[in-house]
């Protein structure tokens, strides 16, 4: 019997939102709490449509897509609510969940497949399983993994 694959299963076919309030690049959920007046710019500026409104119109991404980290949402915004001369960009990391296939003996890799920082590694365990690891200093949080995941298993926390 040949290895079991999520080929059979369709992609996204669980997918919601997956979102983190404050994860957002050159700023912070405290930075956003105190001088973000919920004004929608940034929502609007973002030309991959990853920018959502949360409570009191402050901005996190709904990885959708990826962040490019082209600067449109900094940019756009009237107030001090971003600081562009923060590197890295995002101070958030994916983290993979529970419900990930590998861990079950399911090979999928789609993930580690969308990173474009080689941050992420199926690593094989003992009895046919693998878990998925993440090099927290490799990942920018940029979010190319997490639309990719078949069963929204991959989330961008803040690492702060
Ligand atoms: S940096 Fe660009 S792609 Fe990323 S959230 Fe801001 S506007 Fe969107
Ligand atoms: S986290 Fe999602 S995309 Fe990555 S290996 Fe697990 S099931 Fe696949
Ligand atoms: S958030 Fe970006 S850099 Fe980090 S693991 Fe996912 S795809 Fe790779």
């Amino acid at each position: 019997m040949g290895e079991k694959t999520a080929e059979a299963l369709p992609r996204r076919a669980l997918f919601g939102g997956n979102g983190t309030a404050g994860v957002m690049p050159w700023t912070d959920p405290q930075r956003i709490f105190e001088r973000c007046t919920g004004c929608g710019a940034c929502t609007r500026a973002c030309p991959e449509g990853i920018v959502t409104s949360g409570r009191g119109g402050h901005p996190y991404i709904e990885f959708t897509s990826a962040c490019t980290f082209c600067g449109a949402c900094a940019e756009a915004c009237p107030e001090d609510v971003f600081d562009t001369a923060r590197t890295p960009p995002m101070a958030a990391v994916a983290r993979i969940g529970e419900s990930c296939f590998e861990p079950l003996g399911i090979s999928c890799r789609a993930c580690e497949d969308a990173c474009p920082e080689m941050a992420l590694r199926t690593r094989p365990q003992l009895g046919g399983t693998a878990r998925v690891e993440v090099s927290d200093a490799a990942c920018t949080g940029c979010g190319a993994c997490v639309s990719v995941c078949p069963v929204n298993a991959v989330e961008i926390v803040p690492n702060a």
